[in-house]
């Protein structure tokens, strides 16, 4: 068992609002919350210009730090998870597919293994993207990639990943993915909507069917037009759907990302990075699927202009949360790590700071930058440590 942690007297944003208190984390779990905490051999962080939230949860990341997670290598997915905490997230799931379904299985048969047992931060699950998505709204997948939804092929994905998938993006105008997304339901993951072009009424019939979750609301979905409102209007009124939206300032304009957060408000609302393996490099090139892209303004871009991802971290994704819609650091710590979370099946034991919890903690500075990253009860970065 690894030494007890104290983070004295920071400021705390609980659930019930901001307090300055100590934390007090023993075997990975919070298990004190107060003032004057005190325990034997415990190591002690002051913390006491530095403002503590639960660590982001990232549902939609293809990679980072020169990691890519369209990979067989489970150690790629470590190596991510020992490298995301200096942006403040401590728990993600892997996005990602293979090139055909034999590939797919392969990949998660493959990377099964760093499911809930990579140190710093933890993969909780899979997001399957790809391959049951509609060939008009494809983004950055190649078309050969993609294939109509069948239950079967979904099931011996899940079967591969060892029931770990809990999230798929798939587009619920296609034949038999209604069908797909029961099936998904059932597996235990969440069917999402997203790589869409249904109109309203199939949208409609996707939640009927189970539909839970948006994938990246208004990228790679068909736009709102005022005589047939599409997916983007059909899931900002849906209340029992919560909505990512990639932050990033490049993927969506300031603008319409208020819009929608003025309608999910910070209940439905989950930021999501959607980061490509180029994410914090500061490379100005790259590659992504076999085909160059060309890395500016904080995004990734194919020769054509087509997004493949988004390349600022999470840190600065919640940064420009606060900037973007107005909302207080509590809030977005909802949108960045509570609600997130919930995604990810996760919420009993991620997503906000109280006794009982995983000890994931973020320290942010007056600025918002990342100062340290706990993980589980373990500090996973720990910016006075770094040269650079
Ligand atoms: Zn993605």
């Amino acid at each position: 068992m690894s030494r007890p942690l104290i983070i004295r007297n920071g400021v705390v944003a609980l659930p019930s609002g901001p307090s300055r208190s100590d934390i007090l984390c023993r075997d990975g779990r919070i298990v004190a919350i107060g003032n004057g905490l005190n325990a034997p051999e415990a190591e002690v962080v002051n913390a006491a210009a530095l403002t503590i939230g639960p660590g982001f949860v990232d549902v939609h990341v293809h990679g980072g730090g020169g990691h890519s997670f369209l990979t067989q290598d489970q150690f790629r997915i470590r190596d991510y998870a020992a490298w995301a905490p200096r942006n403040g997230v401590t728990s993600f799931l892997v996005s990602t597919v293979g090139r055909d379904a034999a590939d797919t299985v392969e990949i998660f048969a493959a990377l099964r293994p760093a499911i809930h047992s990579t140190s710093g931060a933890e993969a909780l699950g899979f997001h399957l993207e790809g391959p049951f998505i509609n060939p008009l709204r494809h983004g950055a997948f190649p078309p050969a990639m993609l294939r109509p939804p069948v239950r079967e092929e979904f099931l011996r994905f899940q079967e591969a990943a060892g029931g770990h998938i809990r999230q798929v993006t798939l587009a619920p105008e296609l034949p038999l993915a209604l069908d797909l997304a029961g099936a998904i339901t059932a597996s235990g993951a969440i069917p999402a909507m997203g790589h869409t072009d249904a109109n309203s009424e199939q949208c409609r019939a996707g939640f009927e069917s189970g539909i839970r979750h948006v994938t990246h609301l208004f990228n790679a979905m068909r736009p709102i037009h005022q005589r047939e409102g599409g997916p983007i209007v059909a899931a900002l009124l849906e209340d029992a759907v919560t909505c990512e939206l990639i932050c990033d300032g490049a993927h969506v304009d300031p603008a319409p990302l208020l819009m929608a957060y003025r309608i999910l408000g910070p209940h439905r609302t989950v930021v999501v990075t959607d980061n490509l393996h180029l994410a914090g490099m500061h490379a100005d090139s790259g590659r992504f699927a076999g085909e160059d892209v060309t890395v500016s303004g904080g995004k990734a871009a194919k020769a054509d202009g087509t997004i493949v991802g988004s390349v600022e971290t999470m840190d600065q994704h919640f940064r420009n949360t606060m900037r973007f819609l107005g909302i207080s650091i509590s809030t977005a710590f909802r949108l960045c790590s509570t609600n997130p979370a919930r995604v990810a099946g996760a919420s009993n034991r991620k997503g906000q700071v109280e006794r009982g919890m995983d000890a994931d903690l973020v320290l942010l500075d007056g600025d918002l930058q990342v100062q340290m990253t706990v993980c589980r009860g373990e500090i996973a970065f720990d910016r006075r440590n770094q040269t650079t």
